[in-house]
């Protein structure tokens, strides 16, 4: 039975407290292990994850496939840099070419690195054909990461506020709406950055048909469609990319979260005409293209894009939001709406949220919340139905608890 404040947990959140940047405020628990769907603690307490280290943990963990590969490549090589090949990169890179629009792969660290890719794209791009043309538009509620170029994009002034000046020619216009896209571009638009759903943003599915609108406008244009799939991407919505489930294919998009499973990597993919526009010695990243990394990535695209493994996560994904909307009929006083696609939904409630990951944890879960009033469920892509439903029915029994909390008092 999960309990807070075990002297393991407390002991190592003591120390974390004064050695660590305070920059993240942690649930009070430090995990020391995990299985497939489910995490433990450092006082042997068990949780089920539906955080899945926010996106990230897609094939579970201790995935026996991935862990292997992992070791085998750390026994092998760790790193290398650029300025030699790795087999790894070379056949990540291959993968990804060959499972997505894209002919050509850079690798990097993290998403927020693989955005800074897409913003230089485009910028070289328009700089090589001499037109004039740097600005970007991005979205209300996006996020696209905490370096200033991606954070310059991200519509979200919380996380920008104290960091000016900005980049310049960065304009956002709310998510959804192809009117003030359009309203919003000009001819010095290089590029329309976008989320395939909005994930920080309270994981919101735009209408249907915006994906196709803004291909369609920034073909009109001449500008470059970026694509932030860090968060949708690698099997989340139930098919390997976000784009998918729109016909519409990018001219690059970032990845990251889920590509190593668990290791850090981020990559952009792009075309052979625009990849060309970065060529030698324009870019670069010393771990970019790490072996370790690569290798990881190599196992989780090889058994996400299975079609019998996508298959299970839409199945999963149905009984998911069928559970979804039924809580939402049920706590109909405190939830406003329920949404998401894939492995992947927002409970939006009209109350502060913030409070419950804490109660969750109480009841064996790891949840997170994401601007206040946001529960977001993002569990590993392997969780069975048996622990899906587990998990779903501690959210039912807190937001039980939510609703009787004012009659009360
Ligand atoms: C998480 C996220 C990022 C930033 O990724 P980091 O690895 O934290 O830099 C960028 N874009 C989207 C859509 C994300 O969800």
């Amino acid at each position: 039975m999960p309990a807070e404040g075990g002297a393991q947990n407390e002991a190592w959140i003591a120390r974390g407290t004064k050695a660590l940047l305070g920059n993240y405020k942690p649930l009070p628990v430090v995990l020391v292990g995990g299985e497939g769907a489910r995490v433990k603690d450092a006082d042997g307490n068990s949780y089920i994850d539906f955080v899945g280290g926010i996106a990230v943990s897609a094939l579970g963990h201790n995935h026996p496939a991935l862990v292997r590969a992992i070791m085998e490549q750390a026994g092998k090589i760790l790193h290398t840099a650029n300025v030699v090949w790795n087999e790894p990169a070379i056949a990540l890179a291959e993968k990804l070419v060959a499972r997505s629009f894209g002919d050509r792969v850079f690798f990097c660290n993290s998403g927020a690195e693989a955005v800074e890719a897409m913003i230089k794209l485009a910028r070289k791009v328009f700089h090589d054909r001499g037109e004039g043309r740097f600005e970007i538009i991005s979205f209300e509620k996006s996020f696209h990461g905490r370096t200033l170029g991606a954070l310059t994009c991200t519509g979200q002034e919380k996380y920008r506020v104290g960091f000016e000046p900005l980049l310049p020619g960065v304009r956002n216009v709310p998510y959804g709406d192809i009117g003030a896209l359009e309203q919003a571009m000009t001819e010095r638009t290089a590029a329309v950055l976008l989320e395939p759903i909005l994930g920080e943003g309270g994981v919101v599915v735009p209408p249907s048909g915006f994906l196709k609108a803004v291909r369609d406008i920034t073909q009109k244009h001449g500008c470059l469609m970026l694509l932030d799939e860090v968060q949708s991407g690698v099997g989340r919505t139930g098919t390997l990319w976000g784009y998918e489930h729109e016909g519409v294919a990018p001219d690059a998009m970032s990845l990251a979260k889920g590509l190593g499973g668990g290791l850090p990597i981020g990559a952009m993919v792009t075309t052979e005409a625009l990849g060309q526009h970065l060529g030698f010695g324009t870019h670069g990243s010393t771990f970019g293209g790490n072996p370790v990394a690569c290798a990881a990535g190599g196992v989780v695209i090889d058994v996400v894009s299975d079609p019998t493994f996508l298959a299970r996560v839409r199945q999963l994904s149905e009984h998911l939001m069928t559970r979804l909307a039924q809580l939402a009929k049920q706590h109909r006083k405190v939830v406003v709406d329920v949404r998401g696609r894939g492995l992947w939904a927002g409970i939006e409630l009209n109350v502060d949220c913030s409070p419950l990951p804490r109660r969750a944890l109480q009841s064996g879960l790891l949840l997170n919340a994401i601007g206040g009033r946001v529960l977001r469920v993002a569990p590993p892509l392997v969780i069975d139905k048996g622990t899906l439903d587990a998990g779903i029915a501690v959210i039912d029994q807190l937001l039980s608890e939510l609703v009787s909390e004012p009659t009360r008092a």
